[in-house]
């Protein structure tokens, strides 16, 4: 007797629209919609070392690692072992632990211009909190503060108010809310000025130095696809800073313990006042923080008038997950054999799409990198959105139909974890060159 075949249904595509139903879109941070590239998400049931499965039970090798926290791998033994036993002694006090102070310490050792850091639960929640520190310890005894902040097109520090802004109609007019939902008059505060573009800081200040309380930056932007600051840029950005009273703020959420191990600004070699971090210091849990020089924490509550807090700030689970993350970076060779892998990995792609004939190259940075359909790697907003996203969008396809899942994004990093071994990148290099001569 033949049996009646049933229609199979893609589990991925089931439950997208079972989430649509329940979830705006379907997802909790728009990216994970595949709106940009189109097609079903993937849900992902679970993930080991260098590889994720999804709801259908296919394999894809993960070059999105969370968004940078995944930098030891998925499911680390050491990292579970860690957080087991945290969860064993409870799961939130809210009241100060020792491991708090430790992670504390151990971000002022490792990245150099620290000398305090506050714990809070995500990048957006760090950045914001810088922010609002950054207004508060520039204002004069008189009370009145600066208003502006400077932030450049292109860099994403999460998501609060004054930092969904946009460029103003010509260069130096007020900025406008990138975001439905953000007061005009908070956005004036934010000037929004080109990546790279030293010009545009000497004449922003020229206007407003009085006013500007912070300059916030990517030194390694990820949030369009990766674009370096020039060392020069970060040079005039200290100098006017320092010049003018306003405080430098490095947003290290994504380069901080990815770029290596101090961060964009060992790097660099360049001394912020503010650093935020998140990502790798969680290790995939909801840990972040922002720190900077002891005379600007100072003004932070308790001690001082800028009021910050946090229910589950310096949570002991998501600290032990940090802390077990960041004792793995610290091997000796880490950043050095991720850094070669990363490597390997984008000048194997630039091979695979000349021998395709697909104008394409891409650049490395610690364990991130950026992959660009343009015959040069940008240097602002400008040149990334010039580069050809429909050609990525086809590669990003081709490369999930044979199992590696890219950031589904053009506008995006990828990352490598320690766990991508020479066996996964070369599996990735063979798949990429199938991949280009089917969009070529
Ligand atoms: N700053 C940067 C540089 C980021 O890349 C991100 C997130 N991708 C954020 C801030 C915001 O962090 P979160 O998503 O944890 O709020």
């Amino acid at each position: 007797m033949k049996s009646e075949a049933k229609p199979t249904i893609d589990p991925n595509l089931a439950l997208f629209e079972r989430a649509q139903r329940s979830i705006p879109g379907g997802v909790n941070s728009p990216v994970r919609a595949f709106r940009s590239v189109g097609g079903t998400p993937r849900f992902i049931a679970r993930a080991a070392g260098a590889h994720f499965w999804d709801a259908a039970g296919a394999r894809y090798i993960d070059y999105i690692g969370s968004w940078g926290p995944m930098i030891v791998g998925h499911a680390h033994p050491e990292v579970v072992a860690a957080m087991h036993a945290a969860i064993e002694r409870g799961l939130s006090y809210g009241a100060p632990t020792e491991a708090e102070v430790e992670i504390a310490e151990e971000l002022i050792r490792l990245v150099p211009s620290l000398e305090q850091v506050r714990l809070v639960s995500s990048g957006t929640e760090a950045a914001m909190s810088a922010l609002r520190l950054a207004r508060g310890a520039t204002a004069g005894a008189g009370g009145q503060g600066r208003r502006k902040i400077v932030k450049f097109e292109g860099c994403y520090h999460g998501h609060a108010d004054s930092l969904l802004v946009k460029a103003g109609s010509g260069l130096l007019t007020l900025g406008h809310p990138s975001s439905a939902g953000v007061p005009a008059d908070i956005a004036q505060h934010t000037l929004v000025l080109d990546y790279n573009d030293c010009q545009q800081l000497e004449d922003a200040f020229k206007a407003h130095g009085d006013d500007i309380a912070c300059v916030m930056v990517e030194a390694i932007a990820g949030n369009m696809n990766l674009v370096r600051a020039t060392p020069e840029f970060l040079r005039t950005m200290r100098a006017l800073c320092t010049r003018h009273g306003a405080l430098l703020a490095f947003d290290e959420v994504m380069t901080g313990f990815r770029v290596a191990l101090g961060g964009a600004q060992a790097l660099y070699g360049i001394d912020p006042d503010l650093t935020v971090l998140g990502k790798v210091i969680g290790g995939g849990m909801p840990v972040a923080a922002f720190g900077g020089k002891r005379e600007i924490m100072k003004h932070l509550a308790p001690l001082g008038g800028v009021y910050q807090a946090g229910t589950l700030s310096g949570n002991p689970v998501a600290v032990a997950c940090g802390l077990a993350t960041l004792k793995l970076v610290q091997r000796p060779g880490f950043y050095e054999a991720l850094s070669a892998r990363t490597l390997e990995l984008t000048q194997g792609l630039v091979a695979a799409a000349r021998a395709s004939g697909v104008p394409f190259c891409a650049d490395a940075a610690g364990g991130m990198f950026g992959l660009y359909f343009a015959a040069a790697a940008p240097q602002n907003y400008a040149q990334v959105m010039a580069m050809d996203k429909s050609r990525f969008n086809a590669f990003f396809h081709a490369m999930l139909a044979r199992g590696v899942y890219l950031a589904p994004s053009a506008y995006e990093a990828g990352f490598v974890s320690a766990a991508h071994d020479n066996a996964t990148i070369d599996r990735t290099l063979a798949t990429a060159r199938d991949a280009f001569a089917a969009i070529a």
